[in-house]
């Protein structure tokens, strides 16, 4: 057999493999020579590109042209504003993006990925970093491909490679061929040896390309980017506008073109894209400070509306520490006692049940690979819970599982199969199996009735319940097969509820999240767990995988209630539970840890798999990974993403409400034909954009959680809405400005300016200053009342959010250098207001917190009046 797949045999590691695997020392003096097994380091752009790209993006060009033109124009301040102003923007953009990517590079290293492999004669999980050639990896369903490695033998192996071919239909493979880094086994068992790691595998000549290609834009950057184009377009508009207004008026040209720029620079949002980046990113971080790790920032986002979460039942919602509690042979029950994996434990039964107990015990660990090893003076667990519980019944039950074994070596291995839901080696001829009762028991011999009734007494206890059986006689041709077993009995498990599921349940129901058990187990024993930890009513809606309609429409409204329980569910069923839900408008979260439940989790509009338990398969289709493995943590993950959501809008209100505040002057100035003198100036829009706001808009991008957050259904849809646009642009915008133009005018009137009249230089600079800091202290007042949407500013806890404090303070620091220090005061074009311009303009303060309060008021009346009309 040759063809890619294959090496020319003298090429072939495998000829030389010893039995054991390597040693320690070979191992170390291989790496020494080969490194280790890590692809080389994505080579990213360097720092100075990188910033460049910030400096010459779209509106950044936009601003050099402003910039060349106000030079041209003879007005040199304005352009060296405007190239400060780009300057800052860049540098704050780079900063906050390189920042974002960093964070995302952190959580990934969070999560390592690991090889099983022989070294020494024992099996060992190692980090697939420590790989190295001559290395005996065991492979089996759901495992990530590591290195490059040669086929020793394989048992139904079949892999996806996917990643290096686009070919979506896994590949049989057989001994003598290659499995390549980056593909996974999604079928059956292999064993192979290193034969190239780190940059000398396929993979990583295929990054090396792939680099190259650009990752398309997230759903989210796609939407932000319109909606900064469409405020892009009206701030050429508006500056457009505004400037035939003022040829109109008779203003001459270059007065004109200065307003025009103005206004045009103080409406391009530049800094919005990086701010949400940025916002994103620290939702991530918390969400992986909760043990929750989006492998994309866009997730984040989806989270935050989620109204649908599919939950699987083993080690999300149960504690997935299981113990043998019950145990029925055909000669009889036993009962079984003891704490956790000490093997130290007592099988309550006759002699001659004991004796089956035994037997049945050592069945089961033969079909298993989960071990329970000394480490010590204590006991550690490796692989799958139950099993791992099977070798403790073993040991209870006093039989020298590794004496025996010698005598019956392994030929073959039958991994976990989620169809039949079985997994079986096969040891000196006779096959061990265990599997879920009802599906095992109809390939069996024996008392069959007996044995169902016994599985059901336990399930509907809570346990989780396996048959085991033998077969003498099978070769490995047969084994896959085999169908006419020795019932050796059923076994019942318990593994009880985590102790805070309940609380986490009961938040999704404030939260309007619907939930549903989705489950491969029994339903008997899922619909106990599934009252028991407040899930579902005293009579819930089981139904099984083979008993859901077929067609779409009909599953959708099965499942589209509120604690549902879905058991003996396949990957497939799965997939079409995600589409049916998705297909009636929720916004899925679909748990996963199988090797098949990678299509489930792509479907769903956030996959989620295990990072303690789950297969590697699973992992890399997943948009979150759980590291913990608990329902709790999916629920912390959603709130995180709300809040997310919530502190985006925050600050864009924020950003808004600035825009009118820094727009009405010259609105007004051109309506009244320049009557009104202009209150604010080009240079002032400026200092207020790059300086005194920056700070606040940040820290409202860290807002944590509150009580708020997980009550009421998820706030999904567009992050700019008439809502938000309405607050901006109808309540807080023209409280600021009506605050801001009143000082002004009242310091001209003051000072002696009548209407129509031209005020004196020094009269416009102090006038102008005090609308100044009337818009800063009002930005002061607004960052508070961003902080809700609903509840007045002076209801929230300022300790909650300190850095806000610090911001706020900064802002305060930046307003009396931008009035006080001479220089910068004339530079920008307002001077330090007299002390009862001050005090007008203090008056922002409150006007602002009182329209907001007032507003919210309003709203929460009229909201409260709809939910009567409709009771
Ligand atoms: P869950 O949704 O509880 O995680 P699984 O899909 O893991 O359920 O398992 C479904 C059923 O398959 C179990 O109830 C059990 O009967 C059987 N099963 C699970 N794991 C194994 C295994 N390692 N070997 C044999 N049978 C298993
Ligand atoms: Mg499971």
């Amino acid at each position: 057999m040759s063809g890619p797949h294959t090496r020319p045999a003298a090429q072939s590691a495998a000829a030389s493999v010893p039995a054991g695997g390597l040693t320690a020392a070979q191992v170390g003096r291989q790496r020494t020579r080969s490194g280790p097994n890590t692809l080389p380091a994505a080579r990213r752009p360097p720092v100075w590109l990188l910033l460049i790209r910030q400096l010459t993006h779209f509106f950044a060009l936009l601003l050099w042209l402003a910039a060349a033109l106000a030079l041209l124009a003879g007005m040199p301040q304005l352009s060296v504003a405007i190239i400060i102003v780009v300057l800052v923007n860049g540098v704050f953009a780079f900063v906050q993006e390189y920042r974002a990517d960093r964070a995302v590079e952190r959580l990934r290293d969070l999560l390592p990925a690991q090889a099983v492999v022989r070294r020494d004669g024992h099996r060992r999980t190692v980090a697939a970093a420590d790989l190295v050639p001559g290395d005996v990896v065991l492979l089996e369903a759901g495992d990530r491909v590591s290195a490059d490695l040669d086929l020793l033998s394989a048992a139904g192996l079949a892999v996806d490679e996917s990643l290096l071919t686009g070919e979506s239909v896994p590949r049989r493979a057989q001994a003598g061929q290659v499995l390549y880094a980056g593909t996974f086994v999604v079928e059956g068992a292999a064993e192979t040896v290193v034969a190239a790691t780190g940059a000398r595998t396929r993979l990583a000549g295929i990054a090396a390309i792939s680099q190259a290609a650009r990752r398309p834009p997230s759903p989210l950057a796609v939407r932000l980017g319109r909606v900064v184009q469409v405020v892009a377009v009206t701030a050429v508009a508006a500056g457009s506008v505004l400037f035939g207004v003022g040829l109109l008026l008779g203003l001459p040209p270059r007065q004109g073109f200065l307003f025009a720029l103005g206004v045009t620079v103080a409406l391009v949002p530049e800094g919005l894209l990086p701010t949400v980046t940025l916002a994103l990113a620290y939702g991530a971080h918390a969400m992986a400070r909760r043990n929750a790790l989006v492998r994309r920032l866009e997730a984040v986002e989806t989270l935050g509306s989620v109204t649908f979460i599919c939950t699987d039942k083993t080690g999300t919602l149960t504690c997935n520490q299981m113990t043998v509690a019950q145990v029925w042979t055909p000669a009889g029950q036993a009962r079984v006692t003891g704490q956790g994996y000490d093997p130290h434990g007592r099988i309550d039964a006759a002699p001659a049940v004991a004796a089956q107990v035994a037997e049945l015990a050592y069945a089961a660990v033969r079909a298993s690979r989960g071990r329970l090893t000394p480490h010590g003076e204590a006991w550690q667990p490796h692989g799958d819970p139950m099993e791992v519980a099977l070798h403790v019944l073993a040991l209870r039950a006093g039989v020298d599982v590794d004496a025996r074994s010698q005598r019956e070596p392994e030929q073959l291995w039958l991994p976990f199969d989620p169809q039949r839901l079985r997994a079986a080696s096969l040891c000196g001829g006779t096959l061990y199996v265990k599997g879920a009762p009802e599906r095992l028991l109809a390939d069996c011999r024996g008392d069959i009735q007996a044995a169902l009734q016994a599985a059901h007494t336990m399930a509907d206890d809570g346990l989780r319940v396996l048959a085991v059986a033998r077969q003498p006689g099978v070769t490995a041709a047969t084994a896959p097969t085999a169908s006419s077993l020795d019932l050796l009995g059923v076994v019942g498990l318990l593994d009880p509820p985590r102790p805070d599921v309940g609380g986490a349940v009961a938040a999704c129901r404030r939260a309007h999240i619907r939930l549903a058990m989705v489950t491969g187990d029994h339903p008997a024993t899922a619909r106990a767990l599934a009252v028991r930890v407040g899930l579902c009513a005293s009579e819930p809606v089981v139904v099984t995988g083979d008993q859901l309609p077929a067609s779409d429409r009909e599953l959708g409204e099965l499942v589209d209630r509120d604690g549902v329980v879905v058991a003996r569910v396949t990957p497939e069923q799965k997939l079409r539970i995600a589409r049916a839900l998705r297909s009636r408008g929720h916004a899925v979260a679909m748990t996963g840890d199988g090797v098949n439940d990678a299509p489930a989790l792509r479907e769903a509009d956030i996959g989620i798999a295990m990072g303690a338990s789950g297969s590697d398969v699973a992992r890399e289709s997943a948009d979150l990974v759980l590291l913990d493995d608990h329902f709790a943590t999916i629920v912390a993950a959603v709130e995180t993403g709300r809040a997310t959501f919530a502190n985006i809008r925050r600050f864009l209100t924020y950003h808004l409400t600035d825009n009118v505040a820094e727009l009405a002057p010259f609105v007004v100035w051109a309506l009244t034909g320049g009557a009104f003198p202009l209150a604010i100036g080009v240079l002032q829009i400026l200092a207020l954009d790059i300086g005194t706001d920056l700070l606040p808009a940040l820290a409202l991008g860290a807002e944590p959680p509150n009580p708020r957050t997980l009550a009421g259904p998820a706030r999904t849809g567009q992050l700019i809405d008439r809502r938000l646009l309405a607050r901006a642009f109808g309540v807080l915008g023209p409280a600021e400005v009506m605050v801001s133009l009143g000082a002004f005018a009242a310091v001209l009137i003051a000072g002696g300016w009548r209407w129509g009249l031209t005020p004196s230089a020094e009269l416009l600079a102090a006038a102008s200053g005090a609308a100044f800091a009337a818009i800063v202290l009002g930005q002061l007042a607004n960052a508070f009342a961003c902080r809700s949407e609903v509840r007045p500013a002076f209801l929230l806890d300022p300790r909650r959010n300190p850095l806000l404090l610090w911001a706020v303070a900064t802002e305060l620091v930046l307003l009396c250098a931008f009035l006080g220090v001479p220089v910068v005061a004339r530079t920008l074009g307002g001077s330090w207001p007299p002390a009862f311009g001050w005090a007008l303009a203090a008056l922002a303060v409150p006007v602002l917190l009182l329209a907001d309060a007032a507003h919210k008021a309003w709203r929460g009346g009229r909201l409260s009046a709809a939910a009567a009309v409709r009771r």
